[in-house]
């Protein structure tokens, strides 16, 4: 068997149906869900029924789909025709009968009887994938779709008509061979593609123009997206899918391993540091390298953690690539505060006590000056204070001088949405003690504000106990 491939009984093609008419035999849920997945095609359905069950009925008159009763000819013209009575001796009838007459014909569920098998279908008209098991896993077929779907932008289709109506200018104008393929490439993954997602038609007519005019050769392109708060399963899949089509991949080092190793295979990946004590480039030389390497023509992703708009100085990053005229874009991630609130089933606002959110950050304290943030968490705003760890007792102290009472609830997460996360709750009175923790290594957000009391406390420790029992324990585990 080594190195041969199995033989496929069934071999996927497909059928030209446009205007040709394709005959449902059946009135319930077995002929309703051949309707509705033939629906998603330009065939004429006809569905043949004694009477149709209402949810039938009721689909086939939404969708325009003629009903009638079984008569002598009604597969009459046929260019296929499932058996979808759900009665096995009627379907074993239907099948035989279309035999007959040479039409192709699928029974529900009897894969023995069926001349041919419809796919699990993803579909982006006119780009279709279809998955087929030759009847064996329909779960196992339904499970691949949903992963391929994932994979593929919701314009694609729109992409592929774009192709198609610039099909004979490329032949024209673009040698084949290297350089043509360069144009696709460039085409389907490049300033064209950005356009049709973006829903911008316009531009991308005129991004396909200039690709003709340099012959495929693409200018670079920066797209600055939120890895999310550390779990790889909460980037988004407009961010996974600009990782699959990177050239470059620049990181900061909040962003974990497994994300950044999602991306192509083949991308040059970046680490750019900042974090507290790492080796790391200035902004400067980021925003410079970020520029470089665009105007090489290189596709990159700057990945920054949680949403790269909260605290991730893109502006810094946008400003450097407008300056330059570097085409570029944003994709939201979540951040911290989110998967820090999901972590505690925390709500952040919560009728009639919370109906603000401050994002703030303990870092820029500048001298004893209170912050606008603090009167708004006086009127009652819940407050996410991100990189808050070495200024709690700033936080802590500007506060209460503003006037908030140290009894209000301080929720704590470390290493939101990651396995290794933990949970800490307390007073705004505990809350200095944060800043001398030797034993939270991992990015810590801090939650203040009455709607903390909404939190589940089941799997969290009380902040305040910590000096007494566990910093002893951390000291004793450092000298052991
Ligand atoms: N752009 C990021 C924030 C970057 S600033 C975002 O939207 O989340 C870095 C700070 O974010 C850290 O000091 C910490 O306060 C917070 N942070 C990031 N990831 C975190 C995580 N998994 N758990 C807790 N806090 C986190």
């Amino acid at each position: 068997m080594a190195g041969e491939t199995e033989k496929l009984n069934a071999f996927p093609i497909f059928l030209r149906v446009e205007g040709r008419r394709v005959v449902i035999v059946g009135s319930g849920d077995e002929a309703l869900a051949k309707a509705r997945l033939m629906a998603q095609s330009s065939a004429e359905i006809l569905v043949v029924a004694e009477k149709a069950e209402p949810a039938l009925a009721v689909w086939a008159a939404a969708n325009e789909v003629e009903v009638v009763r079984p008569d002598a000819d009604f597969l009459e013209g046929a260019a296929l025709v499932f058996a979808a009575t759900g009665d096995l001796e009627k379907d074993a009838r239907v099948v035989d009968e279309a035999r007959a007459r040479h039409i192709p014909v699928n029974a529900v569920d009897r894969p023995e009887l069926c001349d041919f098998f419809t796919p699990a279908l993803v579909n982006r008209a006119p780009v279709a994938v279809a998955i087929g098991t030759e009847g064996a896993g329909p779960i196992l077929a339904q499970m691949l779709r949903a992963r391929i779907d994932r994979m593929l932008s919701p314009s694609l289709g729109r992409l592929a008509l774009l192709a198609a109506s610039y099909r004979e200018a490329v032949d024209r104008q673009v040698a084949k061979g290297v350089e043509r393929r360069r144009f696709w490439k460039s085409f389907f993954t490049g300033s064209p593609a950005r356009a049709v997602e973006s829903g911008n038609g316009h531009e991308a007519i005129e991004a396909t123009e200039r690709l003709l005019r340099t012959r495929g050769a693409e200018r670079g392109h920066v797209a600055l997206v939120g890895a999310g708060p550390g779990a790889e399963d909460l980037l988004t899949l407009r961010a996974q899918r600009l990782l699959m089509e990177a050239d470059v991949i620049m990181h900061d080092a909040l962003v974990p391993q497994a994300v950044v190793s999602m991306g192509r295979r083949d991308a040059e990946r970046i680490s750019v540091g900042k974090r507290k004590g790492c080796h790391s480039k200035t902004q400067r030389e980021i925003n410079e390298l970020l520029v470089a390497l665009a105007q090489e023509g290189k596709r990159v992703v700057r990945l920054k953690s949680g949403d790269p708009l909260v605290f991730g100085r893109a502006g810094e990053e946008m400003a450097a690539l407008r300056d330059a005229g570097i085409s570029y874009e944003i994709v939201p991630g979540v951040t911290a505060a989110f998967a820090a609130a999901a972590d505690f089933e925390l709500p952040l606002t919560l009728r009639g006590i919370s109906s603000s959110l401050v994002f703030t950050t303990g870092h820029d304290l500048k001298g004893k000056a209170l912050p606008d943030w603090a009167r708004l968490a006086i009127g009652g705003a819940t407050v996410a204070v991100y990189m808050g760890r070495s200024t709690a007792a700033e936080v802590a102290g500007l506060l209460q001088q503003a006037g908030l009472s140290p009894d209000t609830a301080v929720a704590v997460v470390e290493n939101a949405s990651l396995g290794s996360r933990r949970l800490f709750h307390g007073t705004l009175a505990d809350l200095p003690a944060l800043g001398g923790r030797k034993d939270l290594a991992g990015p810590v957000l801090t939650i203040i504000g009455d709607a903390v009391a909404g939190a589940n406390f089941a799997r969290s420790k009380p902040l305040a106990s910590y000096r007494e029992s566990e910093e002893r324990l951390a000291v004793r585990g450092e000298r052991s």
